[in-house]
């Protein structure tokens, strides 16, 4: 495990909890569409925080932003599912591992939160439901009504919303997805 040190370029364990304090993007849903269940996972603790849990081509998760987030962090944290456990984003393995200080990182963060509320404001003009949803579920559903020549109304009336959509998945890519990823990896909008 990483310590502590002075010139605060090597994170430790529970200052990277309070970095994903400051952040909770891999549970509002800007980062991730779901979040896959598994059998050992304690369905008593999600039912409570009014998780519903959901069979998926064959797969058992829960749709995300997820109801257990709130701004003090996650209301199961002692029961939270494994995949949720065992996630680490770029930015957090990267503060660990005392690659980027905790000024980097919360600075990170707080320009992928900036994106993140741009966008939600722009979808909550166009329809307050939208803004509700996970980003990244609506990202794959408006990527995939924008391409090709059955898009190109869709693509004129909604690319400003589409080039923010794009800027944000550019940013997690590069600072929270990117590279070797060592727990999981969101090509599907999800943890598996
Ligand atoms: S995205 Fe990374 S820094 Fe943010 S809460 Fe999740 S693990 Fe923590
Ligand atoms: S259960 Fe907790 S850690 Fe998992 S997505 Fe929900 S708030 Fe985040």
């Amino acid at each position: 495990m990483c310590s502590s040190t002075t010139d605060g370029m090597v994170g430790s364990k529970e200052d990277g909890m309070s970095l994903c304090l400051s952040c909770g993007i891999c549970c509002d849903g800007a980062l991730f569409g779901c979040v896959p269940i598994g059998n050992a996972d304690s369905l008593a603790a999600m039912e409570a925080a009014a998780i519903e849990v959901l069979v998926l081509d064959g797969q058992s998760q829960f749709k995300q932003p997820c109801p257990a987030y709130s701004c003090k962090g996650c209301r199961i944290y002692a029961d939270r599912p494994a995949s949720c456990r065992e996630f680490c984003c770029k930015l957090l393995a990267e503060y660990e591992g005392g690659k980027i200080s905790m000024l980097v990182a919360r600075e990170k963060i707080k320009q992928a939160g900036s994106l993140r509320d741009s966008l939600l404001e722009t979808l909550r003009r166009i329809d307050p439901a939208l803004s509700g949803r996970s980003l990244a579920e609506l990202w794959k559903q408006w990527d995939s009504a924008a391409k090709g020549a059955e898009g190109l109304v869709f693509r004129q009336k909604f690319g400003y919303v589409l080039m923010q959509m794009a800027a944000l998945r550019r940013f997690f890519d590069r600072h929270f997805i990117a590279q070797a990823f060592p727990r999981g990896d969101d090509s599907e909008g999800t943890r598996n």
